[in-house]
């Protein structure tokens, strides 16, 4: 069994994260896709994300009716700094025997050896890079391994998403309708 775990602070989730998640499917015939949000990541730590419970609720409207696609709500519940160690030894025991693919954007490839207990994430799993616009191609540093995808290249991002919504300008189709609607009538990231 295939199985990709994306993880991410996804505030909110967007277009960009979808287009990822959908190469990862084809591109390496997963069985199972696991969205991960992060209670808080450790790469942005000045950055107080929106409660975890609102993520929750867009990622849900984004992804539903996506039979393939689960939310892992997991990060949350532990809270504090979330850790992609402890999670990926949870999909260890979980799934024993399943290939794990770690998908992540292109930004994050030359930050890996900084991970948390990097040498055992390494083992564990196999990293899957999407190019993202204007982020050059790295190799993979030692002793990690991955593979590049082609991916549907799109340079949306959270932050973005968010500085569109304090200047009220439209957010979709950069995110799903069910996501604009929440923000909106939220008054989330004014
Ligand atoms: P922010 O702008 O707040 O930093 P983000 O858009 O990068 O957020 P995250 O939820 O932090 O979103 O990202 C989760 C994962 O998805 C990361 O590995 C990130 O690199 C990847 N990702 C996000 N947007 C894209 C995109 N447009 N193309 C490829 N990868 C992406």
């Amino acid at each position: 069994m295939k199985l990709g775990l994306f993880g991410g602070s996804f505030d909110p989730v967007h277009l960009g994260h979808l287009l990822v998640a959908q190469a990862a499917c084809e591109e390496l015939g997963l069985d199972r896709m696991f969205f991960i949000p992060a209670a808080q990541s450790p790469f942005k730590p000045g950055q107080q994300p929106m409660p975890g419970a609102m993520r929750l609720r867009m990622l849900r409207l984004a992804l539903a009716g996506k039979s393939a696609y689960e939310v892992d709500a997991q990060e949350l519940e532990r809270g504090g700094v979330s850790y992609t160690i402890d999670t990926v030894r949870d999909y260890g025991r979980r799934f024993a025997g399943a290939e794990l693919f770690y998908l992540i954007g292109a930004d994050h490839v030359a930050k890996l050896p900084q991970w948390r207990e990097a040498a055992e994430l390494a083992r564990l799993v196999e990293f899957a890079v999407i190019p993202r616009p204007g982020e050059a191609a790295v190799a993979f540093p030692a002793p990690f391994r991955g593979r590049r995808l082609a991916g549907f290249p799109l340079g949306v991002s959270s932050s973005e998403i968010r500085s569109r919504a304090r200047g009220g300008l439209p957010l979709e189709p950069l995110v799903p309708a069910a996501v604009a609607e929440v923000v909106r009538n939220n008054g989330l990231y004014l």
